[in-house]
């Protein structure tokens, strides 16, 4: 995997493009102008390792809400701008770190132009986001829809660029996941600008999160992506930044937290590994260190699997063989499996910590 060279831009404190790690993004789905909902859930998007928040701004106090949910929240702030620009104008003043505006209903250059100064005063970056279903009237109809939304983009990097402006983001989502790897690849040779990557209306967690995750995931098996969000139709966020996470996690592009190993069960299974490996996995979701846990259903594959892990257990009929650093621990009955299992994660946390 060789990763796409892409400049650096800075959204507050958090670096994106160029070396910056890939970044996980989230967006809220608490109405903004509700300040403590909204704060509550960028602190739990936050706990769950979420580095760049977006926020709709569909109005005025909207905008100014912004000024105080700021104060409130670390991580950085993303206003979310559709058809009137004078609320980009106003989430600046009220301190956004970073803009995405949609030219596809936001058309009008001279208001392009005004945010634009604006942002630039204030060195805040704008992601130009491209949606397959709002394009604007494209040039030529004829043109495929990867053509279309590349088009599209190109004209407000152009204009942008025009002004002087090159803390410039792009983002080319579309339902269709090949119609988005499509357009990313296409424009990823023509701009030197960070692309931040999703499949956009992904739909439910059930199917939502395999889309994003097979057009995520071969973008940035392509080396193309600075910056990913899972779109989920859920109002638990979380899962949004759990999956964006695991996706990283799989291809090796970053580490945060365990990763759980465990079997799919089948007719060698003696015990409930499924209910073991859930209560695990729940267990394990609160640690932010990398620890690798296995959770096997028999000796064919477990031992070998569970002594490749941190910590792994093995089990054979009724009893569990705990493997610790590759080493075989202690065996344990059935009703000690969990917490012979979560003792000896805690130790390794306790040996890493020294
Ligand atoms: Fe079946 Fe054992 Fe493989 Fe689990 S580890 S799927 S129980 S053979």
């Amino acid at each position: 995997m060789t990763r796409r060279k892409s400049n650096q831009i800075r959204i507050g404190n958090v670096t994106v493009g160029g070396d910056a790690p890939i970044r996980v993004q989230s967006m809220t789905c608490t109405d903004t102008r509700d300040v403590p909902a909204t704060v509550r859930q960028i602190k739990e998007l936050e706990e769950y390792g979420c580095e760049l928040v977006r926020l709709a701004v569909p109005d005025a106090e909207a905008a100014r809400a912004l000024k105080e949910i700021k104060r409130q929240v670390n991580v950085p702030l993303i206003a979310d701008i559709h058809f009137d620009y004078r609320l980009a104008l106003m989430s600046i003043e009220a301190g956004t770190h970073g803009l995405r505006l949609n030219p596809g209903n936001i058309s009008d250059p001279d208001k392009v132009t005004a945010v634009v100064k604006a942002a630039k005063e204030r060195n805040i970056p704008i992601r130009i986001g491209i949606n397959a279903g709002s394009l604007p009237k494209p040039a030529d109809p004829s043109l495929p829809i990867p053509k279309q939304m590349v088009a599209a983009a190109m004209e407000q990097v152009k204009l942008l660029e025009s002004l002087d402006f090159d803390l410039i983001k792009v983002s080319l989502k579309a339902f269709d996941v090949p119609t988005t790897i499509e357009a990313y690849r296409d424009i990823a040779d023509r701009i030197p600008y960070p692309l931040h990557v999703g499949i956009t209306e992904a739909g439910t967690p059930r199917t939502g999160i395999i889309r994003s995750s097979v057009g995520i995931g071969t973008l940035l098996y392509l080396g193309i992506g600075d910056t990913i969000r899972v779109s989920l139709t859920s109002t638990d966020r979380r899962q949004e930044v759990f999956t964006a996470w695991e996706i990283l996690k799989s291809l090796n592009l970053r580490e945060r937290g365990p990763v759980l190993v465990s079997c799919p069960t089948c007719g060698r299974t003696e015990v409930d590994i499924t209910k073991l490996a859930n209560r695990v996995e729940e267990a394990l979701m609160k640690i932010a260190k990398p620890i690798k846990v296995a959770v096997m259903g028999c000796i064919v594959n477990g031992p070998g699997e569970a002594k490749d892990a941190d910590v792994g257990i093995a089990l054979s009929r009724k009893q569990g063989i705990i493997f610790r650093k590759g080493e075989k621990v202690k065996t344990v009955e059935e009703k000690d499996f969990f917490r012979a299992l979560m003792e000896e994660v805690e130790k390794v946390q306790q040996e890493e910590k020294k």
